[in-house]
């Protein structure tokens, strides 16, 4: 490859609050159009925007996952264009004065730094309707909180530019500020991308490829422009600066506008909302309410418990099950074994029902109960298995479920010898085969064993009396 790729990406996060940034309507997702709608996010004129600080503080929160220096004095300002989707004419957003600035996450080793983060308000929807020639628009959206991240030009591939945004999701998702649902466009990225020779100093022009809504549209998107652009260079042409759009069906992008000069948005100090203010207090409180982070989680789990990186990676993938092990390991801290269960065990239930760690019918202290009855040889391994599964269709604590179901190990000597005569005497050919030499038809017998006594008896003590047992024959 003669071209190094040069990508910065611009990442639109919404705001888990209740109701909209200016207004009090609701800013939950869906729901019938223009339901979600006052005069206020209408665009009415003479309308009052009334701010939710709620968003401040997740955007405080968002700075804090990505390492930001968070600023005590940021401004709302109008950014001026016209468009259907936008009934007041001019978006509120930050412009000069962002709420975080300067912030990074590390990765593969590498460090993406992060320009800046702002909030600013979500448009409508425009609905197209081919069949009778209009387009309808639909306002439910307008008004949602937003933050928009910036990173600089600082990623190089389209394999970084994927784990960057799982990265930067997974984060807002922990510090609950997003749930980054990019099916749902509740995440949605924008591809700024150049290229240049190996040896050059400078960036080339680059091409922004708008609102790119999965992870896989990112890397084909990013893949497939850079070939664009190398082909141009290739031929002696020049890369033109616009906006493009992404097509999913083709893979190929599309202008969307020619973006020649800098846009002239005409931005202005919003007269209409205070500047935001923010003292170290509030900022430490806001610390305060942060959770461990993924990474910190990582870290812990193979420096701290010795777990595996693979194994701490998939713990971490999602917070309630990060969260459910570490109550688990409070109450029973065998790292290991209760990272097993979690892994092995827990997660093949949730992947075959479907159902979320929020559902379970019991706690963490329950399942690190259960570890630790395997543990201890109170009930086997296999009989533990079968109580998860019980806790997980019906709850109850395991001590009990092992108790109702006959699981607890008891080693009835005198029971475990009398079946073992009667396996013995209703078997003669299985004796005369393992008399012969077959090892084969011990695991038979064995079997035939845990048939007549259930799981209450430890594999080595039958195991220990079937020997015996054969050799006095
Ligand atoms: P604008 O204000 O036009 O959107 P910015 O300077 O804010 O421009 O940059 C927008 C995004 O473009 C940032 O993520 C930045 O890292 C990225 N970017 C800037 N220059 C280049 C370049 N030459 N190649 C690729 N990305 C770039
Ligand atoms: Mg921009
Ligand atoms: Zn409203």
């Amino acid at each position: 490859m003669k071209y190094r790729t040069v990508i910065g990406l611009e990442i639109h996060a919404e705001l888990l609050t209740k109701s909209k940034a200016f207004c009090t309507c609701s800013a939950e997702f869906g729901g019938g159009e223009n339901t979600k709608v006052c005069p206020g996010c209408a665009g009415f004129p003479g309308t009052l925007p009334i701010f939710n600080q709620g968003a401040v503080t997740l955007a405080v929160k968002a700075g804090l996952a990505l390492n930001c220096q968070i600023n005590k004095y940021s401004v709302f300002d109008r950014k001026n264009y016209f468009y259907p989707d936008l009934p007041s004419a001019y978006q509120i957003s930050q412009y000069e004065y962002p709420i975080c600035t300067n912030g990074y996450i590390d990765i593969g080793g590498k460090r993406i730094r992060i320009n800046r983060i702002h909030i600013e308000e979500d448009a409508g929807k425009l609905v197209h309707d081919d069949l009778e020639g209009v387009s309808l628009a639909d306002y439910n959206r307008s008004g949602v909180p937003l933050i928009e991240i910036v990173t600089e030009p600082d990623i190089s591939s389209a394999e970084e530019a994927r784990e960057f945004v799982e990265q930067v999701a997974q984060r807002l998702k922990y510090a609950g500020v997003c749930d980054a649902k990019m099916e749902e466009g509740s995440l949605r990225c924008d591809v700024n991308i150049s290229i240049m020779p190996y040896d050059a100093t400078e960036f080339g022009t680059r091409t922004e490829i708008k609102n790119l809504n999965s992870f896989k549209s990112i890397v084909r998107a990013i893949e497939y422009e850079y070939q664009r652009q190398c082909d141009l260079l290739e031929s002696g042409k020049k890369v033109i600066r616009q906006t493009l759009h992404f097509n999913e069906n083709h893979g190929t992008t599309k202008p969307l506008r020619s973006k020649e000069e800098a846009h002239d948005y005409r931005y202005f100090p919003d007269a209409d909302i205070p500047a935001v203010l923010l003292t170290d207090e509030d900022i430490e409180k806001i610390k305060a309410t942060m959770p461990e982070l993924p990474d910190s989680r990582i870290k812990r789990y193979t420096e701290e418990y010795s777990l595996p990186f693979a194994d701490a990676k998939l713990l971490v993938s999602e917070k309630a099950l990060s969260d459910f092990y570490d109550e688990a390991v409070k109450v029973y801290p065998a790292y290991k074994q209760v990272s097993n269960m979690v892994l092995v065990e827990l997660l093949r239930r949730l992947n075959d029902t479907g159902a979320s760690i929020d559902e379970l019918k019991f706690t963490p202290a329950q399942l690190a109960e259960l570890v630790k009855l395997s543990d201890e040889g109170t009930v086997s391994k296999n009989a533990a298995k079968d109580i998860l599964l019980i806790m997980f269709e019906q709850g109850g604590h395991p001590l009990d479920i092992a108790e109702k179901n006959g699981f607890i190990i008891k080693d009835d000597i005198e029971l475990i010898e009398k079946t073992a005569d009667e396996i013995l005497a209703e078997n003669p050919k299985a004796v005369a085969e393992y008399k012969e030499g077959s090892q084969k038809v011990f695991g038979f017998l064995m079997g035939q064993m845990f048939k007549k006594i259930g799981k209450s008896a430890s594999p080595q003590t039958v195991k220990e009396i079937l020997n015996k047992k054969l050799s006095n024959l």
